[in-house]
Order: structure tokens, then C-alpha cells, then sequence
């Protein structure tokens, strides 16, 4: 079936209308998500290249074509600009500028010498250049989330080796010079692969943008806001299976905490509070999980004890905690803790069970005078 390619040119343009629509409208309800414009604007720019390439149907006319080009090599530049930011790297905004003008002065200067065939191979090379460019940013952040942003690379590829057929098939043809737009097998594939490819990217973009905030949230509800630590809630989503034998709960609560609120204001017992939780940052393995339970109560797990003990741990902290003071507007403010540890027994038991164990614990620490670890005498292994 020959395909009528200016069916085939509406439709992109009319897909990419769309996006750019949905894109724009995408970033009105998000403006510090930045790449939503670059990829509208860019979008916008490559509709308007569209068109006007697919108006050459009517009567060839080589600057016409140039505009056309350099259109769509302006938006697929924005495109590209748009993955880097989108990828959260710093946008070198003035050498994707001059990449960019120097692709559009590269196949302009073939078109003024009169060469509009070679002049339409460099465009369609530059046009590869930049969708391998955008593939490139997405598949080098494949591990963010591994099937759409390698889909994404994958597209963007495609794209660009059908832009590369293109030049191919003139090249082979030596068509240094075009009187009419080139009617091609490789022109088909790459007005097809482009209907699929852009509203494909589209999609993906657009899914990869809404996972990304679903996980920003995510992690806004299961984090603590003043100490970066996890939450109650998160704490116990993530204990809501059996502690394994030997896992530790410590339970930390810091001793007088409100006279630092009465004698240095709130916001210097909020000051203790971070400083607290970047003290047991400090102290804790990739596989610990520390959790502010509320007010100055705070919580840790160590599920892996080899080479430490869970009492030990503890008291680094107490002791690097009551060491440390922790400057102030109105003066230097410092305190003690009080810690309470139990462990999981030999077959493993749920958290709440430990977890009221350390409580228990911490309760007989304060009652033996605060500023002391209470943890469970070491039994003997056999
Ligand atoms: P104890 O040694 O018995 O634990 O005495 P305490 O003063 O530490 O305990 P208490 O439970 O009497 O007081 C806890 C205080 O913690 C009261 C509350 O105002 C304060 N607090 C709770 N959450 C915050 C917070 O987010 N920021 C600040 N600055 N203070 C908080
Ligand atoms: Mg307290
Ligand atoms: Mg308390």
C-alpha cells in the first residue's frame, strides 16, 4: 500500500500538538518542573517544522525547507534540553545553544550553496545527533526506574537511526540537490517511526514525571520533617513482619528535654532534636532503620549485630550525645539521654513485642537516674 505522506506529516504534527497542549498544561499546574516547558516548547517548535516541511507538497522551494529544518532541529534541541533537566543534571544551557545553531548554520550553509540534498542529509543527521543525545540521558538514568526510561532511550533511538536511514538512502542516491521533498521507502519508516516514537516518548515522559512525584510524596509521608529520620508510621510499615533472633530495638529518650524548651525556647530544643538524629545517623550500618516516635522519643532497629553489640551502640550514642553541645541564639544548649534495649528471642518475634521490652527498659533507665543504657545482661552462646 504506498503510504500518502502528508497523511503521515498531519499526523505527527497533530500528535505532537497534542502533547505539547498536555505538556504545557503539565507544567502550568508544576512551573519548577522546567523540562515540562522545554519539551512543550521544543515540541512546539517541531510542529511548526512539520508543517511547514509538509507544505513543501505543494511546490518545492529550498528555503521553505531550510526554515522547515531548522524548526525542528530548534525543538528537538529544547528536547534534549529538557532530558538533561529532567535528569536533575546542570543544563549547559549555552552549549546546547551553540550545538544547537551550529547544527541549524551547518545544513543552512549546504542549503545557501545551492546544495539543498546535502543540506537535508546534515539536517537529518543533526536531528539523529540530538534524539541519540535525549537517548542517551534516559538509558544513563535507567536505574531511577528501569523499564520507562529504558523504553524512553529505546524511542528516542529508534528515532534517530530512522533520521539516519533518511540521509542514508540520499547519500546512496547522490541527491546533492533536491527539486522536490524526497519520496522514499526510508522517509516512510521514519514518518512512521516518528507517530509512534514522539507520542510513545509522550507517554513515557509523562508516566516517568507522575511516578517520580508519587515517590517524592511517598517519601514526604514516611519521613520526619525535623529530623530527616523515617516516621512512627514508617517505622512500623516497615517492621510489620517478625524481628528476626538477635535483631535489636533500641529506644532512646532524651532526659529534661522540656527545660531546654523552657530556658532556650522551642526552637533550640528543635535545634537537639536534628542534631540528635544526625548523631545516630552518624553511627548507624546502611541496614539499620531509625525512627522519630514522637516529641524527643526516638527509636532504632539493628537487624545486624556481627562485630557490635546493641548495647554498645547505645551507649556511643549516650556518651557522644552528653559530650556534645549544640550552640544556640540564646546560648549553648545540652543534655543526656536515657536508652532502653531488648532483643528478638532465639525464634524471632514481632516488633511491638520487642519494641515494648526496650520501652520497658528505658522506663528502668530513667528510674535509675537517667543518662544510662539499660540493656539486657549478654547470655552465653553455645
Ligand atoms: P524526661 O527526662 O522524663 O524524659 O523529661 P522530659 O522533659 O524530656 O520529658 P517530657 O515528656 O516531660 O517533655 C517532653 C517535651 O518535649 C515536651 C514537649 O514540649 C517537647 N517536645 C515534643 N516535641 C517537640 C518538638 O518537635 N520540638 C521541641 N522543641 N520540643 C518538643
Ligand atoms: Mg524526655
Ligand atoms: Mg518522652
Amino acid at each position: 500500500m504506498p503510504l500518502d505522506q502528508l497523511s503521515l506529516l498531519t499526523a505527527i504534527a497533530l500528535s505532537s500538538a497534542a502533547l505539547t497542549i498536555t505538556l504545557f498544561v503539565g507544567w502550568l499546574g508544576a512551573r519548577h518542573d522546567t523540562y515540562l516547558l522545554s519539551w512543550s516548547s521544543g515540541l512546539l517548535l517541531v510542529v511548526g517544522g512539520v508543517v511547514l516541511y509538509g507544505m513543501l507538497a505543494e511546490g518545492y522551494n529550498a528555503t521553505q525547507n531550510f526554515a522547515s529544518f531548522a524548526l525542528m532541529l530548534a525543538g528537538f534541541a529544547c528536547i534534549y534540553a529538557g532530558a538533561i533537566q529532567f535528569r536533575a543534571r546542570p543544563l549547559p544551557m549555552a552549549a546546547i545553544a551553540i550545538m544547537g545553531l551550529g547544527l541549524i548554520g551547518l545544513t543552512g550553509v549546504a542549503f545557501l550553496a545551492g546544495l539543498s540534498g546535502l543540506g537535508t542529509i546534515f539536517a537529518n543527521l543533526s536531528m539523529a545527533l540530538l534524539m541519540a543525545l535525549s537517548a542517551y540521558e534516559y538509558w544513563s538514568g535507567r536505574s531511577e526506574s528501569r523499564v520507562p526510561m529504558v523504553s524512553n532511550a529505546a524511542l528516542y533511538a529508534i528515532s534517530a537511526v530512522s533520521f539516519v536511514l533518511c540521509a542514508a538512502v540520499l547519500v546512496f542516491e547522490q541527491r546533492w540537490t533536491l527539486t522536490a521533498q524526497p519520496r522514499n521507502w526510508a522517509e516512510d519508516i521514519n514518518s512512521i517511526v516518528l507517530i509512534v516514537g514522539i507520542t510513545g516518548i509522550g507517554a513515557v515522559s509523562l508516566t516517568l514525571n507522575q511516578s517520580r512525584w508519587a515517590r517524592h510524596h511517598r517519601r514526604e509521608a514516611m519521613t520526619d520533617a525535623l529530623t530527616g529520620l523515617l516516621n512512627r508510621r514508617a517505622l512500623f510499615g516497615a517492621m510489620d513482619v517478625s524481628l528476626a533472633p538477635g535483631a535489636a530495638v533500641i529506644m532512646f529518650d532524651l532526659d529534661h528535654f522540656k527545660s531546654i524548651n523552657d530556658h532556650l525556647g522551642h526552637a533550640a530544643g528543635d535545634a537537639v532534636l536534628a542534631g540528635f538524629a544526625a548523631l545516630v545517623r552518624s553511627e548507624l550500618r546502611r541496614d539499620d532503620v531509625a525512627a522519630r516516635l514522637g516529641g524527643e522519643e526516638f527509636c532504632v532497629v539493628l537487624r545486624d549485630l556481627t562485630k557490635r553489640s546493641a548495647a554498645g551502640v547505645a551507649e556511643r550514642i549516650r556518651a557522644s550525645f552528653e559530650a556534645t553541645r549544640f550552640p544556640t541564639d540564646r546560648g549553648i544548649a545540652e543534655t543526656t539521654l536515657s536508652a532502653g534495649v531488648a532483643i528478638s528471642g532465639v525464634d524471632g518475634e514481632p516488633f511491638e513485642v520487642v519494641l515494648k521490652r526496650a520501652d520497658d527498659a528505658l522506663y528502668a533507665a530513667k528510674s535509675a537516674g537517667r543518662n544510662r543504657v539499660h540493656a539486657p545482661a549478654p547470655r552465653l552462646v553455645a
